[in-house]
């Protein structure tokens, strides 16, 4: 009887071009494409795999964040999970404010694992799997790129720089997924169907009594400097002279 949470964060689309608002105070997020952070679709997929391999019973999907995270919430039902919490909130909340909400679900329902992104790809944090990991206490296997559940522990492999590490961690434990973890599945339209009729509880951040005030000022966000174009060269002794006598590299 393994019980799986999974929190899942809406953001910019992978796929849109950010711009940036022209008071330079954050992205402008109007009238743009928003939808499940990739590593938290890797997230889900294992959970999925989990329970259709036997090992978990049940797949609870959490998110926190404006009334449209419902969508986002959706898609995850739809991908496999079996019910899903909602905590709303129209503030743009830090790593700590929401790993203080996951830990209050946490202690509600109780899961034997958690499974995160490494890390949303908008702010680019990868702070709150390991901030959740903290204030439980539990195990944490960060970057995982392979995971099997062995009795009450779990095996790990994690990617880290020059090679693979391998760990053995007690549940409860947190898990945070890398990109080679796996491949998440889309959703198929008979289960987009089905995944109407699931069940997702509303909260309000309200309900959870979390100080959600930031702890960081942001002082200003611009977009990258242009880069300017490159040259075609024709010949080898083009590029040697080019790089000679205009770049002075060699
Ligand atoms: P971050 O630490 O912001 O890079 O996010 C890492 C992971 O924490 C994400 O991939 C999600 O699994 C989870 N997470 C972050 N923000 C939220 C949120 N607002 N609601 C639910 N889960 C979140």
């Amino acid at each position: 009887m393994m019980k799986i949470l999974v929190p899942v964060k809406r953001v910019v689309d992978y796929n849109v071009k950010i711009r940036v608002k022209p008071d330079q105070s954050g992205v402008d997020l109007a009238n743009v494409k928003m939808s499940m952070n990739p590593f938290c679709e890797i997230a889900i997929e294992e959970a999925v795999r989990l329970q259709e391999a036997g090992t978990a019973t049940e797949i609870v999907v959490v998110s926190i964040g404006p009334a449209q995270t419902q969508e986002t919430i959706r898609t995850a039902l739809a991908m496999g999970a079996d019910r899903g919490i909602l905590v709303k909130t129209e503030t743009d909340m830090e790593p700590l404010g929401i790993a203080k909400v996951l830990k209050a679900v946490v202690e509600e329902e109780k899961p034997d694992m958690v499974i995160l992104g490494k890390q949303a790809i908008d702010g680019d944090n990868n702070q709150t799997g390991q901030m959740l990991a903290a204030l439980l206490g539990w195990s944490q296997g960060t970057f995982a790129s392979e995971l099997s559940v062995d009795g009450d522990k779990l095996n790990i492999t994690r990617e880290i720089d020059g090679g693979l590490q391998s760990l053995k961690i007690n549940l409860p434990a947190i898990v945070t997924t890398d990109l080679r973890l796996n491949e998440p599945r889309y959703a198929s339209l008979p289960n987009i169907m089905k995944a109407k009729k699931k069940p997702i509880d509303e909260k309000d951040l309200a309900d959870y009594g979390v100080d959600a005030a930031p702890r960081l000022e942001i002082v200003k966000v611009t977009e990258p400097a242009e880069r300017e174009a490159g040259v075609k060269v024709e010949t080898v002794a083009d590029l040697v002279d080019k790089l000679k006598n205009e770049a002075g590299v060699l």
